[in-house]
């Protein structure tokens, strides 16, 4: 087995690779960016090594920089974790030049699963259903659109490279397809340097199963069962399970003889996943196979018990798999959520920015978080804004989904925007409770998972208001009110709390009384006998009822976690709000620091409200920015290819027309 591995990649996966390799003996080494210097993935590791600047380009997708690093730690292996490297034929060929293990498959397996269109001609070799489509080296445009017309609409085109949901369009009516093929071309050739597309039938309203397979060196292939990824936000999982509930027998069948055939006719080694969509009529299609390890591998470590990380350092080390076909069991049930920094409201933007807290749930048997950030940490505009993954463990599906609404109700990150609330609506939801759902559901369901939260409760309020009295108090405030103490004052005085949650207000009318706190909240009135505040719990005494919260306070606001749910408060403060009605008016901004990769408009255009002005990539997604009224550029600050360093940076004047 190996002494020392590196491990390419950043944030919870290099955290996790790390844990296994202590667990065996094996030392870790980290590398970092000058964006990473401080992050939890170098900070809790024994060594790191800086490999460049914030931008990915610069740093955890340099190969000639991680090469140089691993020679230098003396790791014998280098585990590319996901994303980044770990599908680059390149760098699996660069480390065997320089005689370091890829912890992965061989280069051939990669390079071929790297083309979608390749995968799909090497697997139909060997009885693996397809999507009906066309997977040729044919790209003139006129060619393709007689191509869909002869598939039937709708088609989606794909990049033939891609990954990640991008370079992808759907085409429900052949006169759109001329546009939708330029701007899949478009986004293929930024995003992978590959403007190749395929073209395959959309097959409506499908579910995405995959199976994770796993092989050797020595020509053995098993599967670990399958996982349900239907829950997805533009085409990108959100909410992974194991196993997947309504499958028949026929269809597990083929799911996992078609996996081990195109595992087995790329003689793969090491962890992989073949993926399938599922149509409304039960049929069974092949899309394309990861030669990595998965974001959602946790589910199936749940539910089989194995560590798959320790599997993929032993098949790299040359050992056989552990277990046999019929020596891997499942049981139960288990569930991810990813938690993202971002705004699903704003078509779940990316929120970048300093974390002040991150409250996790406390890890359990049946409660796993791999997380890659703490509090006080930071999202960089440079990576991808998952924070952290949610796993739970059930002996069914409603146990585990029971378990991580709990969960979820416990976890809060102030200072960013994250989707914490949106995945309890969709846990919690009947639709999803159900089960069988497809990948449209986040769409389906649009209005409901995005509707404001509803208002606070007294007891929320409550909590905040003493969370503010006590920090006063801490802070040798002008509260003269000092809780269980006998000496007193003998006057009752009344003052005025005005506490904001949502966009609204709240005013909550707190008398100081010689028996608590008598306080005035939404119509009712309520005596606080007692409260107590002690590591982020308070409890306090309401009406003879003992009620507890974690609550805490930082830059952010007032935060109250109870009873499932998370709120934020800030104490309003009339200054700042006229400040912020100032900034808001319509001006056309970075949401977020990026590069433009479109201009639309030169100066003197004409243009109508909702036009396209500007585009610009950050974090991996494109944003258009629109006109949000009819008006005339009269300033264009940025062209083509050029970067935005700042969020809020003005990118485009509009007046008026
Ligand atoms: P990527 O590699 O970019 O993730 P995939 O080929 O894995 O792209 O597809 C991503 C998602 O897009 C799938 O999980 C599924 O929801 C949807 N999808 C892919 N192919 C089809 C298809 N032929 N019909 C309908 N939906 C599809």
């Amino acid at each position: 087995m190996f002494k020392k591995i590196l491990i390419a990649n950043r944030g919870e996966i290099a955290c996790r690779i790390a844990r296994t390799a202590r667990r065996m003996g094996i030392q870790p080494i980290a590398v970092y960016s000058d964006a990473d210097s401080q992050a939890l993935h170098v900070r809790s590791s024994e060594q790191a090594l800086h490999i460049g600047s914030g931008p990915a380009t610069d740093s955890y997708l340099n190969i000639e920089r991680l090469i140089t690093a691993a020679r230098r730690s003396g790791a014998e292996a280098i585990h590319p974790g996901y994303g980044f490297l770990s599908e680059n034929a390149a760098f699996a060929a660069a480390c065997a030049e320089h005689g370091i293990v890829f912890i992965g498959p061989s280069v051939e397996a990669i390079r071929v699963m790297g083309s979608k269109s390749e995968a799909k001609a090497v697997v139909s070799r060997f009885d693996v259903p397809l999507v009906p489509g066309y997977y040729g080296d044919n790209q003139s445009p006129e060619f393709l659109a007689a191509q869909a017309s002869s598939i039937g609409m709708p088609v989606l085109i794909k990049a033939v490279a891609g990954g990640g949901g991008r370079g992808m369009r759907i085409v429900r009516h052949i006169t759109e397809f001329a546009d939708a093929l330029a701007s899949a071309q478009r986004e293929a050739r930024s995003a992978f340097g590959d403007p190749t597309v395929l073209l395959e039938k959309y097959v409506e309203s499908p579910r995405h199963i995959e199976v994770q397979v796993f092989g050797d060196n020595h020509g053995n292939i098993v599967h670990l069962y399958e996982r349900d990824c239907s829950l997805q936000r533009r085409h990108q999982k959100v909410i992974e399970e194991a196993p997947a509930v309504c499958l028949t027998d026929a269809q597990r069948d083929t799911l996992y003889r078609s996996a081990i055939a195109a595992a087995r006719a790329i003689s793969y080694s090491g962890a992989g996943t073949v993926e399938f969509v599922i149509a409304a009529d039960g049929g069974v299609f092949f899309i394309e196979m990861n030669t990595r390890l998965q974001v959602e591998h946790p589910v199936t470590e749940m539910i089989t018990g194995l560590d798959l990380v320790e599997w993929q350092l032993r098949v790299a080390a040359g050992e056989p798999l552990p277990l046999r076909q019929d020596e891997i069991q499942s049981r139960g049930h288990a569930v991810e959520v990813r938690l993202y920094a971002e705004d699903p409201a704003q078509d779940f933007r990316p929120s970048v920015g300093r974390i002040w807290h991150a409250h996790l749930p406390a890890p359990a048997p049946d409660v796993r978080i791999d997380a890659g950030v703490e509090s006080g940490d930071s999202i960089t505009p440079f990576y991808d804004a998952m924070f952290a993954k949610l796993i739970t463990f059930g002996a069914d599906r409603e146990a585990s989904l029971q378990r991580m609404a709990a969960a979820l109700g416990e976890t809060a990150l102030t200072g960013v925007t994250t989707n914490v609330e949106y995945l309890q609506r969709v846990v919690t939801h009947p639709a999803y409770i159900a089960g069988g759902f497809n990948t449209h559901f986040v769409e389906d369901f649009r209005d409901e998972l995005n509707a404001p939260s509803p208002p606070p409760q007294p007891f929320e309020l409550l909590f905040a208001a003493c969370a503010v009295l006590g920090e006063r108090r801490r802070a040798g405030g002008p509260s003269p009110w000092q809780q269980r103490d006998s000496f007193r004052l003998n006057l009752d005085y009344t003052e005025a709390l005005v506490l904001v949650a949502g966009g609204e207000q709240y005013v909550l009318e707190i008398t100081h009384r010689r028996d608590g706190l008598a306080v005035n909240a939404l119509g009712g009135e309520y005596l606080i006998a007692r409260h107590d505040l002690q590591a982020s719990q308070l409890a306090m005494v309401v009406d003879g009822e003992r009620i507890r919260a974690t609550v805490f306070t930082d830059q952010a606001g007032i935060h109250v976690l109870h009873d499932g749910r998370y709120r934020q408060f800030v104490v309003f403060d009339p200054l700042h709000a006229a400040e912020e009605d100032a900034t808001a008016a319509g001006s056309m901004t970075a949401p977020m620091p990026g590069s433009i990769t479109a201009v639309m408009v030169k100066v003197g255009d004409r243009v109508a409200r909702g036009a396209a002005l500007i585009m610009l990539e950050a974090m991996k997604i494109e944003h258009t920015i629109v006109a949000p009224f009819d008006g005339v550029v009269t300033e264009v600050r940025y062209a083509k290819g050029e970067q935005v360093a700042q969020e809020g940076a003005e990118l485009i004047k509009l007046e008026p027309a």
